[in-house]
């Protein structure tokens, strides 16, 4: 596939945020990325090949190597800033009114911005959760980030969140999801779908598989997969955007990985493909708690 036609397909296959931005559907994670010297610049080009094809949306965290992969994506995205869509995480302990400030302008530097296109709470700690959305909205009138969401929150989670004043401003909540593990289709991926507020999947190829090896080996996963002439890895990208309302991230240091993925864009699952995954990879049957690595 040329890469106007991956393009075509990244632009087509978008996901809205609440207040109407609009994002391709697949766009590229980090964690791990920048841990090891004599990778970088494979992972450099890796991002900026993403970038070129489209997938704009970068995911990072000042967890990653403790600010490595951070500084690592502000070299990858240097001069091409307005290209980005730059999300980062603040760890639970820096989600208070005063450090998540600190937290924020460390990851500034790190990335060489003067703002976040958006801002995660990485995981739920200590800290009340009125007080971290105070803290976020200080940030976004500050100008420092343009919007903020969660990550690793449940339905029990996001109906609190709704309840404290300016909480209904998150813009998406960052969870685990892959065709190995589905349990958010209990209840929170249809919460999501009512508050018209979309998921951020990430581990969305299982880990390249390690998560849960049947995603490169399932015999219908991969008949379906021949059928499209892809791999199952890619097939099962495709799947996790199917509902339109959740952005993939899938993380990859390779530039040959990029361009799979970004292919997973243009492949359409037909009914009876669906069909048949939901056979192979059973969706939840009752509440299960959060999938969370
Ligand atoms: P993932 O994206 O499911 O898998 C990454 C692994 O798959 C890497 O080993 C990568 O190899 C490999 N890979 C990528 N594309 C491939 C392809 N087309 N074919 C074969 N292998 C491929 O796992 P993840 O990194 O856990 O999740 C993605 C992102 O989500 C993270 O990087 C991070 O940004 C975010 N995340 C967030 C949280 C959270 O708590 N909010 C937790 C975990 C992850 P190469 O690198 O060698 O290309």
């Amino acid at each position: 596939m040329d890469q106007q036609a991956i393009s075509k397909a990244l632009q087509q296959q978008t996901v809205t945020l609440p207040d109407g931005t609009r994002l391709p559907a697949i766009g590229q994670g980090t964690w791990n990325i920048g841990d090891d010297p004599s990778r970088k610049n494979q992972e450099i080009a890796a991002l900026r090949r993403g970038l070129e094809l489209g997938m704009t949306v970068i995911d990072t965290a000042e967890m990653y190597g403790e600010g490595k992969s951070e500084q690592l994506v502000g070299e990858a995205i240097q001069g091409k800033r307005e290209q980005v869509f730059l999300v980062s995480k603040a760890y639970p302990q820096n989600a208070g009114l005063e450090r998540i400030k600190k937290a924020c302008e460390n990851s500034l530097k790190r990335l060489g911005t003067d703002s976040l296109d958006l801002y995660l709470l990485h995981w739920r700690g200590r800290v009340p959760l009125a007080e971290t959305v105070e803290g976020m909205e200080q940030l976004k009138a500050e100008g420092k980030i343009k919007r903020w969401g969660v990550s690793n929150f449940d339905t029990a989670d996001m109906e609190e969140l709704w309840s404290v004043p300016n909480g209904s401003n998150c813009a998406t909540n960052q969870v685990l999801y892959h065709l190995g593990s589905r349990g958010i289709e209990y209840d929170l991926k249809d919460w999501h779908k009512a508050h018209s507020v979309p998921i951020m999947a990430y581990s969305p190829l299982a880990q390249g598989g390690s998560l849960r090896r049947e995603l490169l080996t399932n015999a219908a996963l991969k008949k379906i997969a021949d059928k499209h002439h892809a791999a199952p890895l890619q097939i099962a990208l495709a799947w996790t955007l199917r509902s339109g309302n959740v952005l993939a991230i899938p993380k990859a240091g390779q530039a040959a990985h990029v361009e799979a993925n970004a292919q997973a864009a243009a492949i359409e699952l037909a009914p009876e493909d669906l069909k048949q995954l939901d056979q192979a990879f059973p969706g939840p049957g009752h509440k299960t708690p959060l999938d969370i690595i």
